[in-house]
């Protein structure tokens, strides 16, 4: 057995280092009753840090920030952000640590953070808790993602701490310990912008090339480079969310990275039935982060992004704005590529390179899908099964069957190839009604459904025996489904 002592573990403290003004030193709150309920080990290997020694008193240490290694700096990170349209000049971490970076097998930077992991001083009103069913569904949704093959932060452990929180009711506490790319955030631009000082926002774009987007370093004007290599990295993200039907619910720009991996797992959920207009989060009345909407949001939250490094871009205001439009002006066409390449691929039209007839039987499809209230994830690997021979399945999704047959009729003819969709048209998503299950259980102390749910959807595209209930939608009388913020 290989063991890894605490004092192996080397963590850098590059962004504390580099943007002091940025970061400020903390420590984690004491956990009590430190349990570990779920550790995901291939990204343990992946970071190498060996699993058996973080499942040991002093590895949980480590996954709750009690315990960190010599010379480690454990910060809060600062950053504001555009909350529902609203500016808040100071959020930052205020129930979060960034332990420190390590460099993991492919010689990449990962940072290694902490949610729950007390309050910090940038916790305002907030105990800088969280609790055990929210950091288990961002665990699990992180994970889901991953194995989509979109990029987001990981889930590499949720340790119980042993203390009761108190939200609605009193809950166990639990601390999630993630790990990504960075942790900069469209809000931390913002945050170097506020300050009004330009050589703290010219050292944040630096770091975040040199992490992220090395070859623009070359480029003539880096840093329009580096606006154009974010909106470029969002677009294709956002691209991959609507073809899923992944419904992020709170996208603050405090909650959209520089690197372009999902973040912030919160009121976030599944689309079931195919609808622009849907919503999920208790607190999201407007609709403002509606499945539909978050193309334009995520523009929208760009801008936000340009506004803050104009600065960097130009010394003349007014050119700065239009190198800023310019380059923002990308966006919509590099989101309707990846989108439209996405969606020829789930309905196995990738060889049809004729857009005139692939793109309108896709809006018609939509239309379709909406009016019947079809389940997005159901449909397209029915569809499949159509491309087959059996349209029986597709078939059953539609109450009114006459359209559907002249669709599909008319898809058919193009010569779809199921094999290839099957690839890409995931079978188990973290169905809501499931995610729920799962979480009260393990709430309760059973990790049992979680466990399961888990394993479902590390392998979304490949139906497996006994996973039935994993692929199908929920029960019509499950309800409206809610989620909830800040939990
Ligand atoms: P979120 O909606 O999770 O992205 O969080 C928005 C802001 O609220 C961030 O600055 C968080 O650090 C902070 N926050 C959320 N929940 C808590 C909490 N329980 N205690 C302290 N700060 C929190
Ligand atoms: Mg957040």
């Amino acid at each position: 057995m290989s063991v890894t002592p605490l004092s192996t573990v080397v963590l850098d403290h590059r962004f504390a280092r580099e943007l002091p003004e940025m970061a400020t030193g903390w420590q984690a709150e004491p956990a009590p009753g430190a349990r570990l309920l779920v550790l995901d080990e291939a990204l343990a290997a992946e970071l190498g840090l060996d699993a058996t020694w973080l499942r040991s008193p002093d590895g949980v240490g480590l996954l709750v920030g009690t315990t960190v290694p010599a010379g480690a700096v454990p910060v809060a990170q600062a950053y504001s952000g555009h909350q529902f349209g609203g500016f808040s000049p100071r959020l930052g971490d205020g129930r979060a640590l960034l332990l420190g970076e390590l460099i993991d097998a492919d010689g990449r930077l990962r940072d290694l953070h902490l949610k729950g992991s007390g309050r910090t001083p940038f916790a305002r009103g907030g105990d800088g808790l969280a609790v055990v069913g929210p950091m288990l569904r961002e665990y699990v949704v992180s994970n889901a993602m991953h194995a989509l093959g979109i990029p987001t932060t990981r889930s590499l452990a949720v340790v119980a701490t042993g203390r009761t929180v108190l939200r609605e009711t009193p809950l166990p506490g639990a601390v999630l310990a993630r790990v990504a790319g960075s942790h900069l955030r469209v809000g931390s631009f913002q945050y170097a912008r506020a300050t009004g000082d330009v050589d703290l926002l010219r050292r944040l774009a630096d770091h975040a090339i040199s992490r992220h987007y090395p070859g623009v370093a070359e480029a003539e004007q880096p840093y329009l480079a580096l606006f154009e290599a974010v909106v470029g990295a969002q677009a294709s993200l956002v691209a991959r969310w609507m073809l899923v039907g992944f419904v992020h619910g709170v996208m603050n720009t405090d909650n959209m990275t520089i690197s372009g991996e999902t973040i912030d797992y919160g009121p976030c959920a599944f689309m079931e039935a195919f609808d622009p207009a849907t919503v999920y989060s208790s607190i999201d009345h407007g609709g403002r982060y509606a499945y539909g909407n978050q193309p334009v949001v995520a523009e929208w939250n760009l801008a936000r992004l340009a506004e803050a490094i104009l600065p960097l871009l130009h010394n003349d205001e007014e050119q700065a704005v239009a190198l800023a439009v310019q380059a923002l002006g990308g966006f919509r066409g590099q989101y309707d590529a990846a989108w439209s390449a996405g969606m020829r691929a789930k309905l196995g039209l990738s060889g049809v390179v004729d857009q005139t007839v692939v793109s309108p039987l896709v809006e018609e499809m939509l239309v379709l899908l909406q009016a019947a209230h079809v389940d997005h994830t159901s449909f397209f690997r029915t569809l499949a099964v159509a491309g087959r021979g059996d349209a029986g399945p597709v078939r059953r999704l539609f109450a009114d069957v006459v359209k559907v047959d002249d669709w599909v009729m008319r898809w058919r003819a193009l010569g779809p190839d199921p094999d290839a969709m099957d690839r890409v048209n995931p079978l188990y998503i973290p169905r809501n009604h499931l995610v729920e299950e799962a979480l009260s259980a393990a709430t309760d102390g059973d990790l049992d459904p979680f466990e399961r749910l888990l394993t479902a959807v590390a392998a979304p595209y490949d139906e497996r025996p006994g996973l039935g209930r994993y692929a199908a939608a929920a029960p019509a009388d499950s309800g409206p489904y809610r989620t909830f913020c800040g939990t």
